[in-house]
């Protein structure tokens, strides 16, 4: 049986990849800090024998007994109000974690795929965005502290491939959703959802006319899948290019949920980029994929998740 490490399992993408591995007939170590994540989300995997969990933060030496195949690095914060919470964190993950991670796979002689971001492009000037654009961020503006981990990420990942000859593999992640997502991380999907729950008016950032593109995390799953698979060790953008203003998904999602509320408009977060759709060209050529569920679809089964959880979750608030 196979062996891979997913960072991060106990987050929003790393438990629906650990879901997928096990599923493949893979046997999963998740190992995960909690600090943007959440047991719950792996909760029906902890009595399965091809299961194991380590609680553990990345940015410490990491120590795996026995053969490692596999490593697929998502241990991060990924949304905005997180990691401007948790700054020098979200720094270190990328980066020593990223460290202790690439050592890793070189001792194991494991391949290693790691979850870069959209982010790496900021704020882009180049629309929709091709893998060969170099980006535009403000390193040293709130936001600088994921991106420009992720860009060092990327940086680290293509040396150690360069220099130690181990196999890597990186995804340009774009905006994704699903269930699971944590109900109160401030990203857009979960904001308006638990927003149109608890009967408040949807908060719209700036006049509402920056753009964003959002996949379903099953066709998200299924590309980075397909990645690690391939023999290609470039950036790949995974995402759906289905494009939308927010003012427009705001109103989506009122006429999906069902509230009687309404938008209410509230100050753009600083370097908020203005345009964001994955050109996945690449994706579609390498790995023979394209993204197959529709918003509408999408938006449904995360409509379904976020009903069933409980009065007291969604009135919890931490920030
Ligand atoms: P998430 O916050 O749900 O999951 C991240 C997980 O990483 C959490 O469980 C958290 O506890 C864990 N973690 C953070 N720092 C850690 C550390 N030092 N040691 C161990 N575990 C740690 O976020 P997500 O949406 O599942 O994102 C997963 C990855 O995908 C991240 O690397 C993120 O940057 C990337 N990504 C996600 C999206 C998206 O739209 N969801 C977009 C671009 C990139
Ligand atoms: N946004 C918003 N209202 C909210 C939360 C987010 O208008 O309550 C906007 C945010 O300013 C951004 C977009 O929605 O333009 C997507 O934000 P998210 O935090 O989900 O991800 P980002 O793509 O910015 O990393």
């Amino acid at each position: 049986m196979k062996k891979v490490l997913i960072t991060g399992a106990a987050g929003f993408l790393g438990s629906h990849l650990s879901d997928r591995f096990i599923k493949e007939g893979f046997h999963v170590i998740g190992m995960d800090n909690y600090i943007t994540g959440d047991s719950k989300n792996i909760k029906h995997l902890m009595d399965n024998p091809n299961f194991e969990f380590i609680e553990h933060d990345v940015t410490e030496f990491i120590k795996i007994e026995g053969e490692l195949d596999y490593i697929l690095h998502f241990a991060s914060p990924a949304s905005p109000i997180d990691y401007l919470k948790i700054p020098i964190q979200t720094l270190k993950v990328g980066s020593l974690g990223t460290h202790n991670l690439l050592g890793l796979a070189k001792a194991k002689k494991a391949r290693i795929l790691i979850a870069s971001t959209s982010e790496v492009y900021g704020d882009p000037l180049m629309h929709p965005q091709t893998e060969d654009y170099y980006g535009n961020v403000n390193t040293i503006g709130p936001r600088g502290v994921y991106d420009e981990a992720k860009r060092f990420q990327e940086s680290i990942t293509m040396a150690y491939h360069r220099f130690h000859g181990i196999e890597t593999r990186i995804v340009r992640i774009f905006n994704t959703y699903g269930p699971r997502m944590r109900l109160n991380d401030g990203r857009v999907i979960p904001a308006f959802m638990g927003q149109a729950l608890r009967g408040e008016d949807l908060t719209v950032f700036g006049d509402g006319s920056q753009t964003r593109s959002f996949c379903y995390v099953d066709d998200q799953v299924e590309g980075i899948y397909n990645l690690l698979f391939s023999e290609y060790s470039y950036p790949v953008n995974i995402g759906n290019p289905h494009e939308i203003t927010i003012k427009d998904f705001a109103e989506e999602i009122i006429k999906l949920t069902g509230t009687n509320q309404k938008i209410i408009y509230k100050e753009l977060p600083t370097d908020d980029p203005l345009q964001r759709q994955p050109d996945i060209t690449l994706a579609k050529n390498l790995l023979n994929w394209t993204p197959k569920v529709e918003r509408a679809e999408g938006m449904e089964k995360t409509f379904s998740y976020f009903k069933q959880l409980s009065a007291e979750e969604l009135n919890k608030s931490e920030h």
